[in-house]
């Protein structure tokens, strides 16, 4: 469309790479973040070439759930070599700045710095650059997301209603800059009890589906709360690679065949 294409946001191309895809979420803490580095490493363990880029500015984790930290090489032409990480290309604003810095970030520099992350780094040939957009829908993700040329984009979100109702914005920012958005993927969806193997619906049951065909998009997969999933990313082995035949890595496996 005109506003994605046109008007004062100029595309940014990216020669090297087949296919981006956002992975967004309308609020943060929805679990967005360890849901992009498992897809990430589920379509690397499927023999896709995959880069895995943290736009995060308020809150990177890539590096501490990929395990990786410094500053990043140059190459000659000064462009920024992304690290490799468990077979994947990973770049981060947490390689940028320094960790103990508080990222109090003014408009302005918000837009330069995400501009040296989209144009200066160096991926070589990818076929999948997984995008961890900063949470939410307000300016600095709409400029990101005209900016990006975007194959499509997935919407984390936890089933309750407020969660639902952010994701529900999040799909209309991506509509409105003419984004293909895949669907849904529902975290925390559920938490099977390690005693007696029963799924207990913690926040409520059924909502991101419900939700997901209510506005005509996909449910693309539901992850459980499970307290492997947040120890492995919080140690900086995703569960897709500490766990790979643990049904975790299975369900993330399914979802990144789909995006
Ligand atoms: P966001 O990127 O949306 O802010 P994160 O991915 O950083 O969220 O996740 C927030 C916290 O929740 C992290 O400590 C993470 O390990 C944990 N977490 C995310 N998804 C799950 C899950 N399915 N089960 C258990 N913990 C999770």
């Amino acid at each position: 469309g005109d506003q994605r294409r046109g008007g004062t946001q100029q595309a940014i191309q990216m020669p090297g790479v087949r296919a981006i895809v956002a992975v967004a979420s309308g609020k943060g803490g929805v679990g967005k973040s360890t849901t992009a580095a498992n897809l990430a490493l589920a379509a690397a363990r499927e023999g896709h070439r995959v880069g895995l880029l943290d736009a995060d500015i308020y809150g990177p984790s890539a590096p501490r759930m990929m395990g990786v930290s410094g500053k990043p090489e140059l190459t000659e032409g000064k462009r920024l070599i992304p690290k490799e990480a468990h077979g994947i290309k990973v770049m981060s604003m947490g390689f940028l700045v320094d960790e103990d810095t508080p990222t109090v970030w003014r408009g302005p520099m918000v837009q330069t710095a995400i501009q040296q992350m989209l144009r200066d780094v160096e991926w070589g040939e990818l076929d999948l650059l997984i995008v961890d957009m900063p949470p939410g829908t307000g300016d600095a993700q709409l400029t990101l997301s005209q900016q990006v040329p975007l194959a499509g984009a997935a919407i984390v979100t936890t089933p309750q209603d407020l969660a639902l109702t952010d994701a529900n914005k999040g799909l209309n920012m991506f509509r409105k800059v003419d984004v293909p958005v895949l669907g849904f993927i529902e975290n925390m969806s559920y938490f099977q009890c390690p005693s007696c193997g029963e799924r207990h619906h913690v926040f409520a049951e059924g909502g991101g589906r419900r939700e997901a065909a209510r506005l005509g998009t996909e449910l693309l997969g539901e992850i459980p709360l499970d307290i492997v999933i947040r120890e492995t990313s919080d140690g900086g082995n995703p569960v897709v690679v500490a766990h790979p035949e643990s049904p975790h890595a299975a369900a993330y496996g399914n979802i990144a065949r789909r995006i």
